[in-house]
């Protein structure tokens, strides 16, 4: 049912293709995985794990919670070499974004443009390490995350010391999560847990500035046009991913 989230049992068994069709490496026949192999007998192909078709690189920017997906678009011609993905836990605001990329692919076919932005249904809270592997990422953005404002919600904020253990495990030391947020008591929040988590550092603000992801995040994601119409206040924070201390 829609309410039924998908998610692969380990990294190495998603099945990028359909997000990232341009991306598929052509495999030679006797490589093949059984899923695509020709109806015969069953043989002990029918018996093999199914694997996944490949892509030949890996997904390295991930937006948690990408709503309407106006990020993911601004940001996919700014490094087309690098595929991005947007989490969206609700169904109907998900096809809306795939939607979206699918137009924006016929429209710039030519240009070979937002072939490397796809979307997923996911609870980023309870399934990030199934997409990705240790390391995999190099840029996580929480943008305008839902503010939970009572207390006994604050356990559904996506940015928590548990969940922060999940995002320093899927970033490769040097990466960087991106949090922008209206609300200044969440901003705090973040700062606290972000600080207060040994894997990771606050980027200075002169660093921050120069970043053209930051711009890219005030102006171009959809609750950040709607601060802007309010004029309303953003609050930017980002924090790197240290080296792991040697044993
Ligand atoms: N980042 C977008 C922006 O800045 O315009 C959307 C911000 S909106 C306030 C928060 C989004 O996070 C919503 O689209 C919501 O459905 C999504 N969301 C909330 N919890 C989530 C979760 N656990 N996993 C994935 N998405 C989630």
């Amino acid at each position: 049912s829609d309410h039924q989230l998908i998610y692969p049992p380990h990294p190495d068994q998603m099945d990028w293709s359909s997000l990232y069709p341009h991306y598929v490496v052509d495999e030679p026949q006797d490589q093949q995985t059984p899923a695509a192999l020709p109806e015969t007998a069953p043989s002990d192909h029918d018996l093999a794990p199914l694997q996944p078709k490949r892509i030949s690189k890996d997904v390295e920017v991930a937006d948690i919670g990408c709503g309407f997906g106006g990020l993911l678009i601004a940001l996919a011609p700014t490094m087309p070499d690098t595929l991005i993905l947007g989490l969206e836990i609700r169904v109907s605001v998900t096809h809306f974004v795939e939607d979206r990329i699918k137009a924006l692919r016929a429209q710039n076919q030519d240009a070979r443009l937002y072939r490397n932005v796809g979307v997923l249904r996911a609870n980023t809270m309870k399934f990030l390490p199934n997409f990705f592997r240790k390391a995999q990422l190099s840029k996580v953005f929480v943008c305008f995350p839902d503010p939970h404002f009572k207390a006994r919600k604050h356990k559904q904020r996506i940015v928590s010391a548990t969940l922060n253990s999940e995002y320093a495990y899927v970033l490769r030391p040097g990466g960087i999560v991106y949090t922008i947020t209206d609300v200044p008591d969440l901003h705090e929040w973040m700062v606290q847990h972000f600080e207060a988590h040994p894997s990771f550092e606050r980027v200075p603000e002169q660093e921050q500035e120069a970043d053209p992801c930051v711009g890219i995040m005030r102006t171009e994601t959809e609750e950040g046009k709607k601060v802007e119409r309010h004029k309303g206040q953003k609050h930017v924070a980002l924090f790197r991913r240290l080296e792991d201390p040697a044993w």
